[in-house]
């Protein structure tokens, strides 16, 4: 743990100083979910619906990339989940909306936040990178795109200033790699084509209510399904759903053509939030 990591934290989740080592924290014995919820201050609600939000927002791109992939028959050199997180940060970095940056914030501090620091518990063989990896990959294309913008909070996450300098090559190289695979499947700049995705929210259990409510009405799912329909000419319908899997999920489902999110995965950010507002009492 860091000082700087702290102010970054500080500086992103208003409403208390929060400190790592959170994930520690035994889970036993904690009441319910919604009961934990309903007792958060409006302020903490307010931030633990952002971080939810900005997770969800970056998993909903990320398996949006794995359906390009799929449905494209894109090239990957590497591994693939290193190509879709890359192309989740860079839609989200060139969206031009102005919260973007910020949702983008909390997605990048979610897997800072979900790091294992104990070494037996990191899988090095694995089809991602370590969180940490994925965290730092978000914030050197981020820090790559607008230095001005998210300069400050590579120096408190201690992105060395060396590595910083690399950082807009990255992002170039990202950007360019994904434009250069996707160019043959671009629809026009005015549209037009069919368009192939829809949007269906399943019945949420009572505990995950909250969290399929923020969905519908953030309207999340519906943007990223919107920007591939306007962007890519797919070949077949893909349907993008949110449900319960009894699982903490996101996933792309080639023999359904469908993007996954489970509303347990929203669940599974907020105990996150929660644990670290936790150990901040
Ligand atoms: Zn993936």
């Amino acid at each position: 743990m860091t000082t700087g990591f702290c102010q970054a934290l500080s500086a992103l989740m208003v409403g208390g100083a929060l400190v790592l080592g959170a994930l520690q924290m035994a889970l036993a014995a904690e009441p319910p979910l919604i009961e934990r919820l309903e007792a958060l201050s409006d302020a903490d609600y307010d931030d633990l619906l952002d971080f939810v939000e900005g997770n969800a927002l970056f998993t909903l791109y990320h398996e949006a990339g794995h359906m390009l992939v799929s449905q494209l028959d894109l090239p990957v050199l590497g591994q693939e989940e290193d190509a879709v997180d890359n192309l989740a940060t860079i839609s989200m970095l060139q969206s031009g909306d102005a919260d973007m940056d910020h949702l983008l914030s909390q997605a990048m501090l979610g897997w800072f936040l979900s790091a294992s620091d104990a070494y037996d518990d990191l899988v090095f063989h694995g089809e991602h990178d370590l969180d940490l990896q994925r965290g730092y990959r978000m914030l050197c294309l981020m820090v790559g795109s607008d230095p001005d913008a998210f300069g400050e909070l590579a120096a408190d996450l201690e992105l060395p200033g060396d590595r910083v300098e690399t950082c807009p090559a990255d992002y170039d190289q990202a950007v360019a790699a994904w434009d250069g695979v996707t160019e043959a499947h671009r629809k026009p700049e005015n549209g037009g084509g069919l368009r192939w995705i829809e949007v269906r929210h399943d019945p949420a259990p009572e505990d995950l209510a909250p969290f399929a409510e923020l969905l519908k009405e953030t309207e999340l799912m519906e943007v990223v399904a919107q920007e591939m329909d306007d962007l890519y000419r797919l070949p077949a319908p893909v349907l993008f759903r949110s449900t319960a899997c009894q699982e903490a999920n996101a996933f792309w489902d080639p023999d359904a053509r469908e993007v996954i999110l489970c509303y347990e995965l929203l669940g599974a950010f907020a105990e996150l939030f929660l644990e670290v507002l936790a150990e901040d009492d």
